[in-house]
């Protein structure tokens, strides 16, 4: 079992993985799915006269600011333009995919955050009607059902709060949690880097391999949204996931180059 999630920062088409899928499918290899939508989501905020607004907390992690109208254009990007297109690209590739939010069948459960604070202008405000959260806990068996049945599961943000709320949830992070919940050897993120580097603004400065143990030393390099990969990856290998790869999504045949070892290695 392989998790392959694919990010949505600008840059990205996850329908140009569609044909390498197909074949690995036909291959028999099983896997699952996970994809993100920043990009759309950020465009379509803007069309709809609601820009995206982005804060950070007090020890420095950068978040979307999810108000209610945010979650609404939150999900229509990320289930109904990216989520949808990546199934019927997949469908035309020949594979019989089926789209899920984590809130379709309770896949994705986790705690909303009460509130959260975030520091303007060096000053600190506390904002109560966000909806974003963490995934705690994952419906396996939904995904074993359809994998049995010989769909190829692909899933997207939001989650599911223990309340019933869809939650705006980091997809690196709920990639490792269902990567943990199928026991999975591989946990493959493609982004729109060639992995993590040691100079972001290098893309020859690349760091190959990381022993698994060794993966806090490398935490340094990490910005923003890298450090949440960085995460994921932790929380996958020790929940006894074997190896995770960060790659590029970006060039052609970007799955096959991943599990061949292209990009960061950390095992
Ligand atoms: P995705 O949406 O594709 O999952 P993210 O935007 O979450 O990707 O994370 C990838 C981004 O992380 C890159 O576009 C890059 O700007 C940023 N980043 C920060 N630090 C690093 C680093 N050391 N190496 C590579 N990318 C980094």
């Amino acid at each position: 079992m392989i998790v392959i999630k694919i990010g949505g920062g600008e840059g990205i088409d996850p329908r140009r993985t569609a044909e390498e899928i197909a074949a690995l499918w036909r291959e028999g290899q099983r896997f699952v799915i996970v994809h993100g939508g920043s990009h759309v989501t950020n465009e379509l905020s803007e069309q709809l006269g609601h820009p995206a607004q982005f804060i950070t907390s007090p020890s420095g992690h950068t978040s979307r600011r999810t108000d209610p109208q945010t979650l609404d254009i939150f999900m229509m990007a990320y289930c109904g333009v990216v989520n949808n297109r990546f199934v019927e690209a997949l469908q035309a590739a020949g594979v019989n995919a089926v789209g899920l939010s984590g809130v379709d069948g309770g896949l994705l459960r986790g705690k909303r955050k009460a509130a959260i604070r975030a520091v303007e202008n060096g000053r600190t405000r506390v904002i109560r009607d966000d909806y974003t959260g963490t995934v705690e806990e994952v419906n396996a068996s939904l995904l074993a059902t359809l994998l049995d049945q010989g769909y190829l599961p692909v899933v997207t943000p939001p989650a599911l709060s223990y309340e019933g709320e869809a939650i705006n949830v980091d997809g690196d992070r709920a990639a490792a949690c269902i990567a943990v919940a199928l026991k999975a050897e591989q946990l493959i993120f493609l982004s729109n880097v060639p992995g993590l580097l040691r100079d972001v603004t290098d893309p020859e400065s690349l760091i190959s391999d990381i022993a698994r143990h060794r993966l806090e030393e490398f935490d340094s390099f990490a910005e923003g949204r890298m450090k949440k990969k960085l995460l994921g990856a932790q929380e996958a290998l020790d929940g006894g996931v074997g190896r995770v790869v960060i790659g590029d999504a970006r060039g052609e045949e970007a799955i096959h180059g991943a599990l061949n070892g292209k990009g960061t290695v950390i095992g």
